[in-house]
């Protein structure tokens, strides 16, 4: 049997939506972008939603809309996808990067101990799917003792008045955070990814929720920066396309980060039947944890714990007692027999580009201890039973293969 990693999700309807957008003789940023949008709001309950072609892209523009500049600070945790990051470096500031839990998720504590009069945001990762700790966070960074440190230097950042909290939410569309509050509408920004392997795609995408709060006019923010990832042109071609519509001015430096309608029809035909794509998740997360649960040396991953719930986007197994090394022996045990499998993730102070840059692993002694018994197994709804199954024998017979006992 050859199970891949994570092949994108693509039916008829998919198929017949993005027919539609290139019949339709408007293919980039329009109606499709909009009705995304509008789906992706209902989902995540966010104040705004705007799309754009990346998470990377869409955080660099909402650090960039924050203000940030060189010698301001903004904590991210150590274990993520680099692009969390990379995003900061890109806007000018320095990514401080602090431990994370044995949940995978950033420390509040490590966050606490990092906050400096340079801080201008903190970028929490749901990793795997599972929400950060967000009631602590946004306690934290609305609490008179940390306002007190904040130091603005931006028009923006003096009518936030505090240290704004940009959830890095590439994982977890339709997670809970609690129940009755999804993510993406939990934080002051949060942004989902929707690249080709995340739970909702549009091939390359991003989705900026926005949910400011006062003196902040969501709506009117939304208008501003959806021009912002147009250039700052104030018409976009689809109004420039009406009969009259030709005249328009540019109003500022912006980012050429929007979305096109073709990729929106992937996304859109996806996120109409998302419940049940994500249902499937579940049931592929849950036969993965009955068998794992059972075994000594087997560490489930955290689902649904104090109110939260994840979106499952990734199985991230842990194996009890093993070096990075026998861990790298399993994963190549179990590519042999067919089953891809994947490390989410390999934490940034162990990449080149990081180290180069002061950043060292002994700092995050959680992250490279969760890094390196970690082994990401396939979850995506086409996974039939029996190759689930297959799946988990797989991983037994590599486990017991390297580890003889
Ligand atoms: C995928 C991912 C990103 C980047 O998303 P893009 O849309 O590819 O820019 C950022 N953060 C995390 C945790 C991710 O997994």
């Amino acid at each position: 049997m050859n199970i891949p990693f994570s092949p994108p999700f693509i039916d008829d309807t998919i198929i017949d939506e993005v027919v539609d957008s290139l019949k339709s003789g408007w293919i980039t940023t329009g109606p499709k972008v909009k009705a995304l949008e509008e789906e992706i709001k209902k989902f995540s309950k966010a104040k705004e939603v705007l799309c754009v072609n990346s998470w990377t892209s869409g955080a660099i523009m909402m650090l960039k809309w924050l203000g940030v500049k060189e010698g301001d600070e903004v904590i991210v945790p150590a274990y993520t996808y680099s692009a969390t990051a990379l995003a900061v470096i890109h806007s000018g500031a320095k990514p401080v990067m602090v431990d994370i839990c044995e949940d995978f998720n950033i420390s509040v504590k490590a966050i606490k101990n990092a906050i400096t009069k340079k801080t201008k945001a903190i970028v929490p990762v749901d990793i795997a799917g599972f929400p950060c700790d967000y009631e602590e966070i946004m306690q934290l960074v609305t609490s008179e003792e940390i306002k007190a440190l904040f130091v603005p230097t931006s028009d923006i950042q003096k009518k936030a008045g505090r240290i704004l909290v940009i959830n890095d939410a590439a994982h977890s569309l339709g997670a809970f955070y609690k129940q009755g509050i999804p993510t993406g509408s939990e934080t002051d920004i949060a942004i989902f990814s929707l690249h080709a392997v995340k739970n909702v795609t549009t091939a390359e995408g991003g989705a900026i929720c926005l949910n400011l709060p006062v003196p902040f006019d969501n709506k009117e923010l939304y208008t501003y920066l959806r021009q912002m990832s147009l250039n700052c042109q104030t018409k976009d071609a689809f109004s420039k396309s009406k009969a009259g519509g030709w005249r328009y001015d540019i109003t500022g430096l912006g980012m050429k980060i929007n979305m096109a309608d073709v990729n929106a029809a992937i996304g859109l035909a996806q996120i109409r039947q998302y419940p049940l794509l994500l249902a499937e998740r579940k049931r592929i997360f849950n036969t993965y944890n009955n068998a794992f649960k059972q075994l000594s040396w087997a560490i489930a991953p955290p689902s649904l714990e104090n109110g939260k719930e994840s979106s499952y986007h990734l199985y991230a197994l842990r194996i009890n007692d093993i070096t990075e090394i026998q861990r790298d022996a399993i994963i190549d045990e179990i590519s042999k027999r067919g089953v891809s499998v994947n490390v989410h993730f390999i934490p940034m102070p162990m990449l080149s580009f990081f180290k180069e840059q002061g950043y060292n692993i002994k700092d995050y002694p959680q992250a490279y201890k969760n890094y390196s018994c970690e082994i990401s197994l396939p979850i995506y709804p086409q996974l039939q039973e029996e190759e689930v199954k297959f799946v988990i024998d797989t991983v037994k017979e590599a486990y017991q293969t390297i580890i003889k006992f």
